[in-house]
């Protein structure tokens, strides 16, 4: 991608967000007036497997780099966004048991945003993947009435990711595991089959969100339950891992099999959500994940699919709003340089 056309300089103070993932980050700079710099993807090798003082070393040449792009002087620069993985405490603390990406004995209990900010010598605002994502939803859909609305946000990946944003800011919780929606156990009556086994999580749950909605989800539950009733399947000849990750591909093409998993992942979201609705009663849900790449037919037959197996009363249904993720690649960089323009703005009221 040609990079020269799509990077503007600064005309005003900045925040940088940063996305830090199992292999790159990501870098974004969004200035006062609510403009990202960059409309493409700025990527750099995270090095989060060689520990944490290399890994913020990468973040700080992410940082770097991303102002030499854009020609931002540094002292334009108020505050840094990050957001990484969890399970993190609402202040960047990597989880004292360690995380996907964090497996290292080094990262157990390693305060990433404080490293960052000591490293930078500016302020750095955390959020965890899924919450930066969700903020970023909710102020690219509302726009100037974003601090108005409130919004629910579940992403499908390996995991099921979450976030609730109440009045433009996403609601962390006491212990900063607030909208952890994939652990939410869910009804299960008009999601599973009579007979289909109940799933189970990997955090030891039945039935949650997560154990159906998730690439984790199809691989351990739905896939191999459904491949028992299509026996003669092409996806029975591959490896479990392998065939998860093809079956969006047939999902495109409207096979019987690829159409059943993913209508019980859609029905799953559609009972979250329901519960959601009573819960926060947003004005908007929205969904992302690998589905939102998928073909245009797919991927809005699955958003209807969603918004049928939500239960809303009329009065909600009248109010409420059900749209895609936009620019998921982006969204963790875009949503932390969100939350930390917000945190500035904040410090300035
Ligand atoms: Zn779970």
């Amino acid at each position: 991608m040609d990079q020269a056309e799509s990077v503007r300089t600064p005309s005003s103070w900045v925040v940088v967000g940063l996305d830090n993932g199992g292999t790159c980050n990501n870098a974004t700079v969004l200035d006062a007036t609510g403009q990202f710099l960059v409309s493409s993807l700025v990527e750099n090798p995270s090095r989060v497997t060689d520990g944490p003082e290399l890994a913020v070393d990468s973040l700080a040449a992410a940082f770097t780099a991303i102002l030499e792009l854009t020609q931002t002087p540094l002292s334009l620069v108020r505050a840094v966004g990050l957001d990484t993985p969890g399970p993190a405490s609402a202040h960047g603390v990597i989880s004292s048991k360690g995380a996907t990406n964090f497996n290292q004995v080094s990262w157990h209990g390693f305060d990433i945003r404080g490293a960052l900010e000591a490293r930078l010598g500016m302020p750095v605002v955390y959020n965890n993947d899924a919450n930066a994502a969700a903020l970023y939803a909710h102020h690219r859909h509302f726009g100037t009435s974003a601090l108005e609305k409130s919004s629910v946000s579940a992403i499908v990946g390996t995991g099921l990711g979450g976030g609730v944003v109440e009045s433009g800011k996403v609601i962390r919780g006491a212990a900063g595991m607030a909208g952890e929606l994939g652990h939410v156990q869910i009804p299960l009556h008009g999601v599973l089959e009579d007979g289909q086994p109940v799933p189970v999580c990997n955090c030891g749950f039945e039935g949650d969100v997560e154990s159906i909605a998730s690439l984790t989800g199809i691989k351990k539950n739905l896939l191999p339950y459904w491949l028992t009733r299509f026996p003669d399947h092409p996806l029975a000849a591959e490896p479990v891992e392998k065939a998860a990750k093809m079956l969006r591909g047939y999902g495109e093409k409207d096979d019987p099999l690829a159409l059943a998993v993913f209508g019980q992942q859609a029905r799953a979201i559609g009972k979250l959500f329901t519960i959601a609705a009573n819960f926060t009663d947003p004005d908007a849900y929205f969904l992302g994940g690998g589905v939102v790449e998928a073909a245009p037919h797919f991927r809005q037959w699955f958003l209807n699919t969603v918004r049928e197996s939500t239960q809303l009363r009329d009065e909600q249904a009248r109010a409420a709003t059900f749209a895609l993720v936009p620019d998921l690649d982006m969204a963790g960089a875009r949503g932390a340089a969100v939350a930390a323009l917000d945190a500035v703005a904040a410090g300035a009221r």
